[in-house]
This record gives structure tokens, sequence and C-alpha cells, in this order.
């Protein structure tokens, strides 16, 4: 997804004062904040997006690059990843700017992004459905990938027989100072050299490169409720990457897609499916065979049946997935004239048209009727 303007983004002026920008983000940041809007994504979206915005706009460099050059301008700038960057350590960069509003009780913590337990990320994975599976709910048996402790480190990241070492870049405290826009205000960031941890891996597992986690692949049944929809997401409690620092796992989100049917097709909660008939079964009435989910089913067609009729089965469809109340199934007529016939439907065909009184076709009367009336009799 492209950028977007960083003005924009803070709904300032491209000639706002240090002091207006600070302003329009500490407005921004509280509204966005995710204490203020838990689970939203949306607004964590938002609110990390808006950090990033400060970061170039309150900083006269990075300001003055992104003027010039766009967001091109700032690369290799150093800018963070805010997309992959926790909101709390987020909120501890510009700790000046969010004061005690958010979890005041944390200031002061120092190495705190280090040690607090946070829950991993959530994992997503499709799931293909039957429209049987759909109607009637199923367990599914879902592969997928995740990452695990690394099994030769125990998830320490070390290799065997090594420990940590203290980062020599802050020298152990996890945190970095710097000076803001002016002066004005200490931006206290997580060293970027140990990630807040205050020491690094000198001599990293050569399985798991260090990272403690290896991917592995994981197998698991999951109920999906009858009912469901395309594109809709079940969520798996616990399935999803490990936390860090003893957080608990993410979720993880099977979405549904669902195969197509031979004969049915899914409106809503009511099935649809089209049955091709004979003109001598349309204009006499027959008892023709339709498919529904469980198999086949009788349903009797009355005389004089049109082509696109449409005819309702109580019931057959789908149990809503909140209320069970079942949908219907609609049966479309769709009447086949034989494309050959043999010498002797022909003679009986020919002796019916003679037979051919307007009467039994005021459809077609009205047709004709009209087209004299339009044209005249031209032959
Ligand atoms: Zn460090
Ligand atoms: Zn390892």
């Amino acid at each position: 997804m492209a950028k977007r303007d960083y003005y924009e983004v803070l709904g300032v002026n491209r000639n706002a004062s240090a002091d207006d920008i600070k302003r329009a983000y500490r407005r921004l940041a509280m509204k966005y904040h995710p204490d203020k809007n838990p689970g939203d994504k949306e607004a964590e979206g938002k609110f990390k997006e808006c950090a990033e915005a400060y970061e170039v706009l309150s900083d006269a460099d990075k300001r003055k690059q992104y003027d010039q050059f766009g967001h091109d301008g700032l690369r290799g700038a150093g800018m963070h990843d805010y997309s992959r960057m926790h909101v709390e350590d987020i909120s501890d960069m510009f700790s000046d700017i969010f004061g005690d509003f958010f979890g005041g009780g944390r200031r002061g913590g120092g190495r705190r992004s280090a040690s607090r337990a946070v829950r991993g990320y959530d994992l997503e994975t499709t799931v293909e459905l039957s429209l049987e599976e759909i109607a009637h709910g199923a367990e599914k048996t879902i592969e997928f990938t995740r990452q695990d402790t690394c099994s030769v480190c125990s998830g320490s990241g070390c290799n065997p027989g090594s420990s940590p070492v203290p980062c020599s870049t802050c020298g152990g405290a996890g945190q970095v100072q710097r000076a803001g826009l002016g002066g004005f205000f200490q931006m206290v960031s997580t060293c970027p050299a140990c990630g807040g941890a205050g020491r690094v891996i000198a001599d990293p597992c050569r399985k798991c490169r260090g990272t403690g986690q290896v991917p592995k692949q994981r197998t698991l049944e999951v109920k999906i409720p009858a009912g469901v929809h395309e594109g809709q997401g079940i969520r798996v409690n616990g399935e999803g990457e490990p936390g860090r620092n003893g957080g608990p796992r993410g979720d993880l989100y099977c979405y549904v897609r669902v195969k197509a049917h031979p004969f049915l097709m899914r409106d809503g909660n009511d099935l649809v499916c089209t049955v091709p008939i004979s003109f001598t079964q349309a204009a006499l009435g027959a008892t023709i065979d339709v498919p529904t989910l469980d198999g086949t089913r009788q349903l009797r067609v009355p005389p004089g049946t049109q082509h696109g009729s449409l005819f309702r089965i109580k019931s057959e469809g789908i149990a809503d997935l909140r209320t069970g109340h079942k949908g219907d199934e609609l049966v479309r007529i769709s009447i086949e004239i034989p494309r050959r016939l043999t010498s002797e439907q022909e003679r009986l065909l020919r002796a019916f048209a003679e037979t051919e009184d307007r009467q039994v076709m005021p459809e077609s009367k009205g047709f004709f009727d009209k087209l004299k009336q339009h044209f005249g009799n031209s032959r």
C-alpha cells in the first residue's frame, strides 16, 4: 500500500511550526492509542502511521529530506519500521509526548520494554470447505507453520555453552537518549543494537541463528460452525506466534473458502439451482428429481410451467450462523427444446401445431397482434 503524505497524516500544512506538529501528533496519538481503542486494528495502524509521520516531521533533517524528495528521501535515514513495532515501544519512544497519560506507573522503569511480557503475533491460514460442510459444520485438519522454541538452545538464542554479553551501544541500559527538535524534549528510544534487552548474543545458536525460535509445522483440528460464510475468519485462541518474555501466544485465524458445488449456488442462506426439463414436461406437468445438499428429492412441476419459473423448497437451505433459522432452496426451471426430432415426433408435433388455437397461447397472440398493428400486413 502506498504511504500517505506525512503532513496529511498529521493534518497540518506544509509550513506548520514544530509546535503545531507536536500538538497535532499528541492529539492524534491520544485519539488512536490502543489503550483507548482495545482490539481495534485500524486504530493501531493509524497510531503507528502518526508516530512515523511525527518521527520525520519533528526531526529537522528528516523533514528537510522529506520535503525535497518525499518518502524516497528517507531511505537509509534509519527510520523505524513502525508496522512491526509494539505499541508500548512506540509510546516509550515518545514518552515526553505522552507523559503519564498512559500507564503512568511505567515511567522510569528503564528496561521495562525488554522484560515486559508481550503477546505473540496472530497468524492467518485458509480452510477450504464444501457446501455440505458449510451446511452441517465440520471438523477440519489444518496444517500451518509457526515459530516454536528452538530445541538446541531452549530458546536462549545462544550457542550451547555460551551466554549473552552486555550491549556496548547502550551500556546495558536497553535504551538510548537523543535530543528532539530544537532540544524541546529528550527522546528516549529502545536501543537499536540490543532491542532493549541490554544484552546481546555474541555466539548465536547455529540452528536458530540467535532468534531462539525455529519454524515448525503444526497440525490442528478446528471446529467450523455450520452456516459460516466465504471469507469469514474463525479464531483459534493461542495458536499464533509465541509471545516474548513469557507472554502468551497470539491467535490463529482460519479464513473460510467455499468450494464450488456442481449444482447448488449459495445466496445468503438460500441455495439456488437450475434444473432443465423438456418442453413436454413443462406443458404436461411432471415429477422431477432435483439436487439438494443431502441427495435428490422429488419436485412436482405443474402443467403449463414456464421457462424461468421459480419453485421454493422450504428449509432445504443453510442454517443461519446466529439464529439457526434455515434458508430455502430455490429451483429455477430451464426448458429445453429438442434439437433433433425423430420423424414420428415431427409428425406428431405438426399435427399438434395444426390443432393449435390462439386461445391456448395468449402471450403469443398478444405479441403477433401487436406486431401486425405496428407494421401492418406487409406480406
Ligand atoms: Zn543496547
Ligand atoms: Zn537456537
